[in-house]
């Protein structure tokens, strides 16, 4: 296994099958191995220190229906809440003055934040804030949209894309939701000169090796920016409440790989 884990190292790509003996037959040990070396990747490449994100999450609407999301629309038992320009902007203020340089505006696909909102709250950060990174996780928009927050002043965005395969994707979203046109948000966010963030949830019901496989080889080709991974964690309030939650050992196996694969070193 540890020549496999080298090769990754050195050229940062693997095989498809070699990638299949990684994720399925890593022990204790080999886990140790790997990620002492995406750890010494990362002290490379980002020295030893942590970045900080001042994460705003400006609404808990959402039109959507993902099966894994506590926010879900058809979740009747949770308050609902949009924040005021006024109240995100104190958000920033505060967090400027703790040293924060990055605002993440993060919510649910929220009607009630129309375009033009999001527009002059972006407008107005980036006004105060010049030497301040603004990041949205707003969802999936038209490329119009995009592009008009990009103007505004937003450099970063974050859209995991959750599983590449679209039968998994189906499995996770309504019938309403594509794999495709979340794909295709990506590439648009990308073409429009985005500090782009795609990522998984490890673990997911239904996910297979195989998935993980076409999700690595996808962010491979799509090169994002940022890679968001975490396990999916059921909540008690979903379709998926019932299902086990990923496990750390085959998170932090995911994160190894993609600093292997991506950072430079
Ligand atoms: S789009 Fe995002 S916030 Fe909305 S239900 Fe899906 S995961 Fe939750």
């Amino acid at each position: 296994m540890r020549q496999w884990i080298d090769k990754l190292r050195q050229e940062k790509t693997l095989q498809s099958e070699e990638f299949r003996q990684l994720l399925t037959k890593c022990d204790a040990e080999t886990l140790r191995h790997i990620n002492k070396q995406a750890q010494e990747v990362s002290l490379q490449h980002f020295g030893n220190k942590i970045y900080i994100r001042g994460l705003i999450e400006v609404s808990n609407y959402c039109r959507n229906n993902c099966f894994y999301c506590g926010i879900r629309k058809g979740n009747p038992h949770i308050k609902r809440y949009r924040l005021s320009m006024e109240s995100i902007l104190d958000c920033c203020k505060e967090g400027y003055a703790l040293g924060f340089r990055t605002f993440v505006l993060q919510g649910g696909e929220d009607p009630g934040l129309t375009d033009d909102r999001i527009e002059a709250i972006v407008v107005a950060i980036r006004e105060q804030y010049p030497d301040c990174a603004i990041t949205l996780s707003l969802g999936e928009k038209p490329y119009e949209t995009y592009q008009r927050f990009f103007q505004a002043g937003a450099n970063r965005y974050l859209l995991r894309h959750e599983t590449y395969n679209e039968i998994h994707y189906s499995q996770l979203h309504p019938a309403e939701m594509s794999c495709k046109h979340r794909i295709q948000c990506l590439r648009n966010l990308k073409e429009i000169g985005y500090q782009t963030g795609s990522g998984i949830m490890v673990g997911s019901p239904g996910q297979t090796v195989e998935h993980l496989i076409q999700d690595i080889l996808f962010i491979e080709k799509l090169r994002p920016e940022m890679i968001g991974i975490g396990p999916f964690l059921p909540h008690h309030d979903t379709p998926f409440a019932q299902f086990p939650n990923g496990t750390v050992e085959q998170t932090l196996l995911l994160l190894s790989i993609f600093r292997l694969m991506h950072l430079q070193h």
